[in-house]
């Protein structure tokens, strides 16, 4: 891997420290990973606030500033921010007209924002989804499409929209115009290495490219051979073209560089881009090119094409002055660093501070592997049941599982997601490690609370699909687990089923979706069919969650990133039916090691 780098772990709050320091017209909460404007707008305004996974700079931080956004959430890279930041940036950016989030289509994205939105007390929050990539066929899958390039110029209309002081509905509504009037298509020529996954996410051959590429370096819908910038732009042109008339009005082109493609090719590529449009009855008004919306360092370019309304046309041409994007009448960056705000959110100020309940440190340390099972000493409950002890160890047990397999959660993830499961998991973990560390006595916090409170660290820390989806299992289980300091095998198994119809409902998504559904799905039947004794009642359980995860291999994606890849999915296991096979194996060992005593 080369990459200027130090911790993996610390690269995206070292870039927002270092965007902290070189302009000054923002102002960084580098502990909560949110770009603010440094100079609010005026009182009465609707603020616009979006967010995603970095390494697609320079959106969206790049894209705070007068005349586009209000604040932008950065999450790790290529994992969408928790809903605490989103709820924490909601919160501030709010000047009494309300937040428009403006959230790409993927699991992740949309259900910590969903989240956050539905916990954002006393603040009108609308939302517009991106759903513009034509390599995603719109009908089959139902995640629908992924938000790429119409996020750019979304963020520059509806931003200038609510510059003049257009109302939240009035933002909405055109929002949902622009994201209905656009489409894109991308091609990738490498691939880019997530840092801490530390090598390519997919291997191209010299002289073969990925068509219908995203920009999280997820494999496209097929691989061919490296064309020329001319058969390029026809890749890029037509499905586009056969997806949407653009021929009835003015159009934006937008070649976006996805971050290892020079602007001398960018360019050069444009030009054969309009001279295809041209020939095709398109009337290009106006161009964007340039690397905008990038997947780290990966080699390759997407066109997106919009058509433009004279509404849009206008607000599109209004000025706008942020890092990323920047012309028309200068709006003079505020002069002042704003020291008191800055220093204030640098330690995690007023806006930062942690909601209530979380733990207050995690440990960098992200790879030390985290304390074992072995660590409670003795089951706390009754001989066959589960206690809070037993809860703990079941977690514990849980952490030292992904951590020991993170390679292979990241593997299976960058085969056909994002390589970052692995990442997420023990992020995640290590932090519900953290909290148990600093429980005095887990027996008078009980297995509802332990898992309730476990449940709500891994949403707020996790981010991605993985994040809302566990931490909603484990908040639901332990809501379910009720006041009980014992559950036995019948109390266990109707809370650890609220717990799965919580990820189906947040997830959308049911069995035979080759998701982390058809390992526990087939778990929970197994033992619920097993009766009886606890540890036989989960050693079946183990069973056939491990079923369930290989049977995954067969299945066509429908749900997740994966699905982007329609019938490509097929022959891979899924990254999150395996690490909730290592949540059962985890629950069955701890119960075993407990009720031993
Ligand atoms: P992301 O997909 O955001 O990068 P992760 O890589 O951490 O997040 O997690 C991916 C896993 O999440 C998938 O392998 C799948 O098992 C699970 N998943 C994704 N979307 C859904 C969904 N809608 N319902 C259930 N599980 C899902
Ligand atoms: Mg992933």
């Amino acid at each position: 891997m080369q990459k200027i780098i130090d911790d993996p772990t610390d690269l995206v709050r070292g870039a927002l420290t270092g965007m902290a320091g070189a302009h000054p017209e923002l102002d960084v909460d580098v502990e909560n990973s949110i770009v603010y404007r440094a100079t609010p707008k005026e009182a009465g305004k609707v603020a616009l606030l979006s967010g995603g996974g970095s390494g697609h700079e320079p959106m969206h931080g790049g894209f705070v500033g007068h005349g586009m956004l209000d604040a932008a959430c950065a999450g790790a890279v290529f994992t969408s921010p928790v809903p605490d930041q989103i709820q924490v940036a909601t919160t501030r950016v709010d000047r009494g007209a309300g937040v428009l989030h403006i959230v790409k289509n993927y699991s992740g994205d949309v259900m910590n924002f969903e989240m956050a939105a539905e916990a954002a007390d006393g603040v009108e929050v609308a939302t517009v989804i991106t759903a513009d990539d034509v390599s995603v066929e719109d009908s089959t899958y139902s995640t629908g499409r992924r938000g790429v390039g119409v996020t750019v110029l979304l963020e520059k209309i509806v931003g200038a929209a609510a510059e003049e002081g257009l109302d939240l509905e009035g933002c909405r509504s055109l929002a949902q115009r622009v994201a209905d009037s656009g489409r894109s298509m991308g091609v990738a020529l490498t691939s880019g290495t997530v840092p801490a996954a530390g090598h390519p996410t997919f291997d191209l051959p010299e002289g073969r490219m990925e068509v219908g590429v995203g920009i999280h370096g997820e494999p496209g819908r097929r691989t061919d051979d490296l064309g020329t910038a001319t058969e390029i732009a026809r890749v890029l042109v037509e499905p586009i073209l056969a997806d949407r008339d653009f021929t009835s009005g003015p159009v934006l082109s937008f070649v976006n560089g996805m971050g290892g493609t020079p602007l001398l090719e960018l360019y050069n590529l444009s030009a054969d881009i309009d001279a295809l449009l041209e020939e095709a009855g398109v009337e290009v008004v106006r161009h964007l090119v340039g690397p905008y919306i990038t997947s780290l360092e990966m080699a390759g370019a997407s066109l997106t094409l919009l058509s433009l309304d004279p509404e849009m046309l206008r607000y599109w041409d209004a000025p706008v002055n942020t890092p990323g994007l920047r012309w028309g009448a200068a709006h003079a960056p505020a002069g002042s660093r704003s020291e008191g705000r800055r220093s204030a959110s640098a330690t995690g100020g007023a806006a930062a501070a942690p909601a209530e309940g979380r733990p207050a440190t995690v440990s960098p340390e992200r790879r030390e592997a985290p304390p074992s099972a072995a660590r409670p000493a003795a089951a706390s409950g009754a001989p066959g049941t589960v206690g809070a002890r037993t809860v703990e160890a079941w977690l514990r047990e849980f952490a030292r599982l992904v951590t020991e397999h993170e390679t292979t959660l990241t593997d299976l993830d960058a085969a056909i997601g994002d390589a970052d499961h692995g990442a997420n998991m023990v992020r995640g973990m290590n932090a519900v490690v953290a909290y148990l560390d600093e429980l005095e006595d887990v027996d008078e916090v009980g297995p509802s609370t332990v898992l309730s409170k476990a449940g709500t660290t891994l949403v707020s820390k996790v981010g991605g699909a993985s994040g809302p989806l566990y931490g909603t299992l484990l908040m639901r289980t332990g809501k379910a687990c009720g006041d009980a300091p014992d559950l036995d095998a019948t109390t266990l198994a109707s809370a650890l089923r609220a717990g799965v119809e919580g990820v189906m409902a947040r997830g959308r998504s049911e069995t035979g979706e080759k998701t982390m559904l058809d390992a526990l799905v087939p778990a929970l039947d197994a033992f619920d069919a097993a009766g009886g004794d606890l540890v036989v009642a989960l050693d079946a359980a183990a069973a056939a969650a491990e079923e369930g995860r290989d049977a995954t291999t067969d299945m066509v994606a429908s749900k997740g990133r994966a699905s982007y890849l329609g019938d490509r999915s097929v022959g891979h296991q899924d990254p999150g039916a395996t690490s909730a096979a290592l949540l059962v194996t985890a629950l069955r060992t701890a119960v075993a090691s407990t009720t031993k005593e």
